[in-house]
């Protein structure tokens, strides 16, 4: 038995029954990491003393007879969530050597539920960005193809699922961090709706649209890591105060009755037709299951990019102004403020990160604000009108989660726009404020894996994981690793 193929719904099993210890586990996933990361890339950071020391702790706690949800798995963490003692660079060089003092809400959950840290993975710098070439340290490579792209931001996290490099990973999803590259590397990503997970902690890129999420290599894995991150904070205003369902419950494996709507903005002419195949595909599988599909309508989903690229770079460049070298990170010191500030920002950012704060300040600035940023929030409005209203006749709404599978390295970071039209079926959610899963429903001629995404509506998580689970379970592509040694 290798101990790092185990899923992290396994993994716990064998924990609990006093077959294998997380020290273990954990050296098991230590060693794979030594082995495997190198080809892939996705640790931006491993902490392995802390990993080991966590893993010690874990075993301790549970020969005293604690049963905490996540005793003893390790886990990796996208490297945008603070973390304690470990630096901290949300990808970017302004924070390369930063050092968090406190730890995320998030991440402290899977602490006091026994979680073990294995390290701090790769995204495209301040989570701008969809295929993790923005990093300001390195690209992450596709574990099912090295030339590829991972998706991004979350590029480090999912490549780590998939790689089996870690048992399962937080990420982060503004605009499709979570689900695309979930989508890319054929794992299972969940973004919560808007203010079912703490942000606090989260260095902040869009706080409007902003949510932490979660990975794992099977639904029940993913949903599983989403109960304990979720609920209420003092610490973020923007979490709702509503229980948190007991999502394992809802994984049933059946979906008589549930209503799902396939919208026919989704699948556009330019898209791959073997992602178009196997979401129709996957639709069908859930129809004979017992699911009732019927088509939908989001008339305003062709609004989402603009409207998205608007509001985002808008809400980062007000974000993005804390670091200035006094307070955080790195600072390159020159006579006086303003050439301090300038040379610190001009010398810490990367080009997207630029763009973007040049975007949004533009966007903002006044004379501009009516034409630009008012505008678009009106737009978000209509978009959000759209799914409350297919959501009136329909439980889950079925698309896929990107038009195309991972390209190659380097093919679109000539052209921002392009990149830019990845997230076309995954940034509406964000904007709307509901929430959304992708989860492995093929692959194509090459290999690689394609996304099949769920959205529902706000606090609609039980039905979404109710027909992602059920689907899973008659299907077998969740089944199939990449071969990486
Ligand atoms: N790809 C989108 C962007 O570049 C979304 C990123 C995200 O969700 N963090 O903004």
């Amino acid at each position: 038995m290798t101990l790092t193929d185990l899923t992290l719904t396994e993994a716990l099993a064998k924990l609990r029954s006093g077959e294998i210890k997380a020290t273990e586990l954990t050296q098991a996933y230590l060693d794979r990491i030594a082995l495997i990361d190198p080809k892939i890339d996705a640790y931006l950071t491993v902490t392995g003393e802390l990993a080991m020391e966590q893993a010690r702790r874990a075993d301790a706690r549970r020969a005293a007879g604690d049963d905490a949800p996540l005793l003893g798995v390790p886990l990796a963490i996208k490297d945008v969530l603070c973390t304690q003692g470990v630096r901290t660079t949300a990808g970017s060089r302004i924070l390369s050597d930063f050092v968090p003092p406190y730890t995320a809400t998030a991440v402290q959950k899977l602490f006091s539920a026994g979680a073990v840290m294995l390290g701090k993975t790769n995204l495209d710098e301040f989570a701008m960005g969809s295929s993790t070439e923005n990093s300001g340290f390195c690209p992450t490579r596709n574990p099912w193809k090295l030339d590829r792209i991972p998706g991004g931001s979350s590029g480090g996290s999912a490549a780590a699922v998939a790689a089996h490099v870690a048992a399962g990973a937080l990420g982060t999803d503004t605009g499709g961090s979570v689900r695309q590259p979930a989508a890319m590397c054929g794992v299972v990503g969940i973004k919560p709706s808007y203010g079912r997970v703490s942000r606090y902690g989260l260095i902040a890129f869009a706080s409007s649209l902003d949510q932490v999420g979660t990975f794992g290599r099977t639904v029940r894995d993913a949903a599983l890591l989403l109960g304990v991150i979720a609920g209420h904070d003092e610490c973020d205003s923007t979490s709702m105060n509503t229980p948190v369902p007991d999502y394992s419950a809802t994984l049933t494996g059946d979906v008589k009755g549930l209503r799902i709507g396939v919208p026919k903005e989704y699948f556009l002419p330019g898209m791959q037709p073997e992602v178009e195949q196997a979401v129709r595909a996957a639709v069908e599988q859930l129809r004979t299951m017992g699911a009732a599909v019927r088509e939908v309508s989001l008339p305003h989903t062709d609004y989402g990019i603009p409207i998205y690229y608007l509001l985002a770079p808008a809400e980062a460049s007000a974000n993005l102004a804390r670091f200035d070298g006094v307070r955080y990170g790195r600072r390159v010191t020159r006579p006086g403020m303003w050439p301090t500030y300038k040379a610190t920002r001009g010398q810490g950012f990367g080009p997207e990160v630029k763009r973007r704060i040049m975007l949004g300040t533009y966007a903002l600035s006044a004379g501009y604000y009516d034409a630009y940023y008012l505008k678009a929030q009106k737009g978000r409005t209509l978009l959000k009108h759209d799914f409350d209203q297919a959501f009136t006749q329909v439980d889950v709404i079925a698309t896929p989660t990107t038009p195309r599978t991972a390209f190659r390295i380097g093919e679109k970071t000539d052209d921002p726009l392009q990149m830019y039209l990845e997230d076309v079926f995954t940034l509406p959610a964000n904007l709307a404020g509901i929430c959304g899963v992708s989860l492995p429903c093929g692959f194509d001629g090459e290999g690689l894996p394609i996304g099949l995404q769920l959205l529902g509506p706000a606090f609609g998580e039980p039905a979404i994981l109710r027909a992602a689970y059920a689907y899973e379970q008659a299907t077998e592509w969740h089944k199939r690793s990449p071969a990486l040694g």
